[in-house]
């Protein structure tokens, strides 16, 4: 969020300040070059600030798709004589069309191959530019014409000033509005929070694919302004020098920062401009020595502000002024799942199966959860609870047997499918992301409840829906009683509240089933207390809970029904007071305790 205030309050000041910059006596005019250069860096560096600090994934290709965008208009413009303007959309299309084929099979790889895999498309495509007749092969394309406008071409550097830093700044606006949106947030949850993210909804195979397309079409963009600047193209821009550049720019600005990405671009450029100059007088003859001066930043960014240098400006900076606070009213609210009378069949598991190998975790279990009750599943540590909630959950798939939820059988269905059934859950293991706020934290819950996609995100036509969501974020925090906290940093938050905040997550699903993996494990004996007020009162809205636990004492005063396992096999089903005299029961878990 903080990202989003400090790119509003930005805006105007660096408009002014573009505005003036080429007009202020006494600046060289090697300066607006400089500046022009800043400018295309920056787009390709914003798109990378999407696509490696939020969305985690490393590209050191971004220079092939620069290429795309500056030899297509390339082409189109002196082969075919189209006005530069009108190539624009094409090279976006061109862009977007190649990317598309890249981003699917580069988004699948994991770890170090991602990378790699962008290293490798990235040298192809270099190579490639410089094989085809048709694009001038390592003589590239020259005669470009200039953009113009009411008939006045854009021959000189001041000119196209104008209309590079334009696109930055809509560029900047446009990933702002992305990430500050429904989409943004699963795009954000890229980075170690995916299993979330798909628990309530969010398709992040596609939410890497749309930052992968985003970031390509900016260096598209970026590529399109370069042919026009230069009016000349060659392979050489393109290659893996200047992809590994892109990469740095965004690395050093701060890796979640879109106004980080552009500070990156000027920082490096201008260093990049320095050393071309000081290097070779210093070490002789003409290699590119900056190159090494690079490899080496980058690694002592790593390794001392990973968070890039951008985050350490900022910190410097006077508080933004305090965010207009959503209430928990105002807003219109969005539509309720319909309760049901209490005491209905919701969900069965049948004959539930599950082995690892030769381990039978789940062995054929069985029992139900009816509406508006709290059903409690026991055993001691190892006797299959969580496995069996992973296969309620969609996170496991079933050995044999079948779990019917409202009539359909769930099967082998994902996550995702087990979301939109109606079933919310939470993690054994919290699973907060850190650096949202405790509301983008429970909005993300809400993901299923809104429809806004990427378009209406950037262009900010998502806002009523938006309000919507967030104002349903706050009522379930409110709810749970951490209204308090709603603006804090998840990473803020103490063990027992962040349980807590899973709990309100899950109740923006607006669930019909609530599970809940070990809820009070690591509370303190009055917050296991507030957690099983809030779980009896969620029960009287009408609520069903299925609660895994290991501890008995916190289960007995809750529930209305306990399923108890032991090494996988149900031994007992029935009413508290029944569990508590059940000698199989009392055999578990004494003699788990001897
Ligand atoms: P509980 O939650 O009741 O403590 P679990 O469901 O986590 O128990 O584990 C049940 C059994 O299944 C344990 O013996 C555990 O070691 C085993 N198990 C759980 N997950 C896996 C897995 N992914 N691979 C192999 N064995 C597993
Ligand atoms: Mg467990």
């Amino acid at each position: 969020m903080r990202m989003m205030l400090s790119s509003r309050r930005l805006l105007p000041a660096l408009a002014l300040i573009l505005a003036v910059f080429p007009w202020i006596p006494g600046v060289p005019a090697y300066w607006v070059t400089l500046a022009n250069l800043i400018g295309l860096a920056s787009l390709v560096s914003i798109g990378l600030v999407l696509l490696t600090g939020v969305g985690g994934m490393t590209s050191f290709g971004q220079a092939a798709f620069c290429g795309f965008g500056a030899y297509t208009t390339a082409v189109l413009s002196t082969h075919y004589g189209v006005s530069p303007w009108l190539t624009l959309p094409v090279c976006l299309l061109v862009t977007g069309v190649l990317a598309l084929p890249l981003g699917l099979l580069t988004v699948r790889l994991s770890g170090h191959f991602l990378p790699l895999g962008t290293i490798a498309w990235g040298l192809a495509l270099y190579y490639l530019f410089g094989q085809l007749d048709f694009l001038g092969r390592y003589d590239g394309i020259s005669s470009i014409p200039p953009l113009s406008l009411f008939g006045h071409p854009f021959y000189s550097d001041q000119d196209i000033f104008y209309v590079i830093w334009a696109f930055v700044l809509l560029a900047a606006v446009a990933a702002g509005n992305l990430l500050d949106s429904r989409v943004g947030r699963s795009i954000r949850a890229l980075r170690g929070g995916r299993a979330v993210a798909e628990s309530f909804g969010a398709d992040t195979a596609r939410a890497k694919l749309t930052v992968f397309v985003f970031a390509a079409l900016l260096a598209g963009l970026s590529g399109w302004l370069y042919a026009h600047m230069q009016r000349t193209v060659n392979p050489s821009p393109f290659g893996l020098n200047l992809g590994i550049e892109y990469l740095l720019m965004a690395v050093v600005g701060g890796a979640g920062h879109v106004w980080g990405a552009v500070f990156g671009a000027g920082l490096v450029t201008l260093l990049k401009d320095v050393l071309q100059r000081i290097l070779p007088v210093l070490f002789g003859g003409s290699g590119n020595y900056e190159t090494i001066v690079f490899g080496a930043l980058m690694v002592l960014v790593l390794q001392f502000a990973s968070q890039g240098l951008w985050p350490l400006i900022t910190r410097r900076l006077p508080a933004p002024p305090a965010k207009a606070r959503v209430g928990a009213s105002g807003a219109a609210t969005l539509p309720r799942r319909q309760r049901r009378p209490a005491g209905e069949a919701l969900m069965a598991v049948e004959a539930a199966r599950k082995a690892f190998g030769g381990l039978v975790a789940v062995n054929d279990v069985s029992f139900a959860v009816r509406t508006g009750e709290i059903v409690g599943l026991i055993g001691p540590n190892g006797a299959g609870k969580s496995t069996t909630f992973n296969l309620i959950s969609g996170a496991t798939t079933l050995t044999a047997g079948a779990i019917v939820h409202d009539g359909i059988a769930m099967g082998a269905v994902q996550p995702r499918a087990v979301a939109r059934m109606g079933i919310a859950r939470t993690f054994q293991h919290v699973k907060v992301l850190g650096d949202m706020t405790v509301l983008e934290n429970v909005a993300l819950g809400a993901h299923l409840r809104g429809s806004a996609g990427v378009a209406r995100s950037i262009l900010r036509l998502d806002r009523a829906e938006e309000r919507r969501l967030l104002a349903e974020a706050a009522t379930q925090i409110e709810r749970v009683g951490l209204g308090e906290l709603m603006h804090a940093p998840a990473s803020s938050l103490a063990l027992g509240q962040l349980r807590i905040l899973e709990v309100a997550r899950a109740l923006a699903l607006d669930p019909a089933l609530l599970l809940l993996d070990e809820p009070a494990a690591g509370l303190r004996h009055v917050e296991k207390q507030a957690l099983a007020a809030l779980l009896s009162r969620l029960r009287g809205d009408g609520m069903s809970i299925l609660l895994v636990e290991h501890d008995m004492g916190f289960v007995m005063s809750l529930t209305d029904h306990i399923v108890v396992l032991d090494f996988g096999t149900k031994i007992a089903e029935g009413a508290p007071a029944e569990i508590k005299a059940h000698p199989a029961v009392i055999e578990a878990y004494l003699g788990g305790a001897a």
